[in-house]
Parts: C-alpha cells; structure tokens; sequence
C-alpha cells in the first residue's frame, strides 16, 4: 500500500540523515511518497516563523511526518520548533525504544526498554519568569504573601506545572502500549517524597491508572534512584512513563547505555497525527562532514512503518541496520568511539550504502 508522509528535512546533519533514511526506507520496499515540508531557522526570512503555518497544516492532512533535526534559533525571539510543533498538534507522547544492537558500543546487551515521556506540560511547559522583571517580583511578593516561602528577590522562576489530565493520558498511553506490545510492567518515575503536589499528583494518578490494567506489573522510582538502578542494571526495566523534565534527561541517559544518540529513534504521538524523529539534534559540530550515524532516524522511520502497519517493511529495516552493526565494516565514527575502536570510521554515506546492501 502506498503512503503518504510529511518529511521535513530539518537542518545540520538533519540534511544528512533524512537523505540516508529516505534511501533505506526506499529500499525496504516500503510505498512511501513524500510530502516535503519545511521549518528551522533557514526558513525564517522566507515565512517569518521558524515553524509556517503550511508545515503544521501538512501534517495535519496527512497525520504522518518524519522530522529530522532542527536547530533552535538562538536570540531570535522564537521557542523551539519541537516545542512548538508538540504543542500546535498536541503530541501528548514522546515515545523513545531503547534496545541494544550488539556491536554498536553499548555497555549492556540486553537492554529493551520503552520511555514514555509526558510532552505537554512540567517545566517544559515554558511559563517562565526571568530575574529581576517586574512580573518575578510581584510573583515573589505574592508568594511570600502566602507564606508559600521565600524567594531570593534576585531569582530567575520556571513553574512546574503537572495536571491530572496530563498524567493520565500518558499513564494510560504507557499501559496500553504495553498491552499491545506484550510487555510486562510499567515503572512511573517521580520525585513525589520531594514535590508532593506535582510529582505527588504524578505518581498518585499513575497508581490509579495502574488499577484499571490488572495484567501489567506496576512500580515505581524516585528519579534520582531510578538513574542509578538504570546504569547498574537497566534490564530491570520494561516501559518506564515520566513526567516531561526527567523523560527529557532519561531518555539520554538511557541512549548512552546503549551507543550513544546515534542511535536513539523517537515519535512524538498525538490522537490525531504522529511526527516521528530522532532523539538527537542537529549536531551543528559534524554537519557538511559526511560523519554523521543516520541510524536513529532510520530507526524512527521504522517505527513510522509500524504505525502505518508496514510491520514486515519495518522488520527488514531493523534487521538490515543490525546486520551492519553485528559484521563492523561500516560504523561510523561515533560508534568507533564509543567502541574504542581505532579503525576507520565509515561515512554516512559509506554507512548508509551499506544497509541498502543488506535489504537488497
Ligand atoms: P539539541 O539541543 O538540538 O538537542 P545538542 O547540541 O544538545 O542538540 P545534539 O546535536 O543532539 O546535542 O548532539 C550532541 C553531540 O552528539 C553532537 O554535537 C555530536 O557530536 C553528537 N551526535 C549527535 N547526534 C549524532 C549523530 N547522529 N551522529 C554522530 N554524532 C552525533
């Protein structure tokens, strides 16, 4: 069956890796027609905005879009595109598989994990108060007004916010993808002995919803804990739901346990629409250079794949990028790296050619 999917390219090695995966996915067979659309700061002369209006509606009709990374523009008055984009199409889910591919410098090789992060709201939510405005010390005064506490006339505040709406649409999103997929517990991670009203709130609703879905073990870790279970033994784990902040440092965590970010695919999931893309950014470092790993955003192809119920197209592409890893002719120089691996790395051209072999 044919597709058709919104690409937007994105910027830096963005460039790179969305022409590598759009070679694979060709080559797995996959019917996919793509519906180019643009947004990063290159396109803020053309449409004013880092994000135009045409790019939001293409997802729209189309509900499906693969994203490369984009580069937050900085002191040009805009928030990030991501951001942006995650809140215009409420992408309620950010959704990041972490699994070992032997041969790609994990330190573990049995890592299989699920991160559901919660991507609306927390401090990510950019209700932020800087230091010194107006605003921060009617703010301050009020809540020492309250006698909620103390705050340093000369502080910057960022504000938490954590609903019950929120978590349970991303408790129950965690239960239900565990269900489908045939995992076996879900871990809720929090800081509710420190935040008792909103990681409070978070881990009281998480245990409600963990009520309605008797078949999946349910537990749960203080973050700070949780971190250090992660680097001794992330086989413990199964799907792991987080609120917005730790996700965002979780899911990083997690990737270098497995070879780094290279590697890491992602999606951001709404009701309506899901725009998939890899956990890194656009590495402004390495851009141009042929150097960059396209295998997270092939990655997140191949989860788009599976959401279009191409699950057989999907299934070559992971088997082909594992392949490559498993033989270690051609690793580009990241995973070199990790590896401690004095050989040559191999270009995102030279990587990418190889995957197209083993699908062909
Ligand atoms: P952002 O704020 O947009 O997430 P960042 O600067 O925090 O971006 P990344 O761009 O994700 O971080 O990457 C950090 C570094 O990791 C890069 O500078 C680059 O050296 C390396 N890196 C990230 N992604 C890749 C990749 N796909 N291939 C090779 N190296 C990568």
């Amino acid at each position: 069956m044919r597709h058709e999917v919104v690409l937007i390219p994105g910027d830096g090695i963005g460039l790179e890796t969305s022409a590598a995966m759009q070679e694979v996915i060709a080559a797995s067979g996959a019917q996919i027609e793509w519906v180019i659309a643009k947004a990063g700061a290159a396109v803020i002369d053309e449409f004013g905005t880092p994000l135009p209006e045409e790019t939001v509606e293409a997802i729209k009709e189309y509900k499906v879009a693969i994203k490369g990374p984009v580069t937050t523009p900085v002191g040009t008055g805009f928030r990030s595109v991501n951001v942006a984009l995650r809140k215009t199409l409420d992408l309620y889910v950010n959704l990041r598989p972490v699994m070992s591919i032997p041969g790609a410098g994990g330190r573990y090789d049995d890592v299989d994990l699920i991160v559901v992060r919660e991507n609306t709201e927390d401090l990510y939510a950019g209700i932020e108060f800087e230091e010194g405005a107006e605003d921060t010390r009617e703010l301050i005064g009020f809540i020492d007004k309250m006698g909620k506490g103390s705050i340093r006339q000369d502080s910057g505040i960022s504000i938490k916010p954590i609903s019950v709406t929120a978590t349970r649409n991303i408790v129950e999103f965690a239960f239900d993808y565990a269900e489908k997929h045939g995992r076996k517990k879900v871990t809720s991670v929090h800081k509710a002995n420190i935040m008792k009203h909103s990681d409070g709130l978070f881990l009281r609703e998480s245990r409600e919803v963990a009520k309605e879905h008797a078949s999946i073990a349910f537990d749960d870790k203080i973050v700070d804990a949780f971190c250090m279970n992660m680097v001794m033994d992330p086989s413990q784990f199964d799907v792991i739901v987080f609120p917005n902040l730790y996700g965002d440092i979780a899911s990083d965590l997690a990737a270098g346990l497995v070879g780094g970010l290279g590697i890491a695919p992602g999606a951001n999931i709404g009701r309506e629409c899901a725009v998939f893309e890899a956990v890194h950014g656009s590495a402004p470092d390495i851009a141009g250079k042929d150097l960059a790993n396209p295998t997270a955003e092939i990655l997140s192809a191949a989860m788009m794949l599976d959401h279009l119920g191409e699950q057989a197209c999907a299934d070559r592409v992971r088997a082909a990028i594992r392949a490559v890893y498993a033989k270690g002719e051609f690793l580009t120089g990241d995973i070199r790296r990790a590896e401690g691996q004095a050989k040559q790395p191999a270009s995102c051209t030279e990587f990418t050619a190889a995957v197209v072999r083993e699908l062909a």
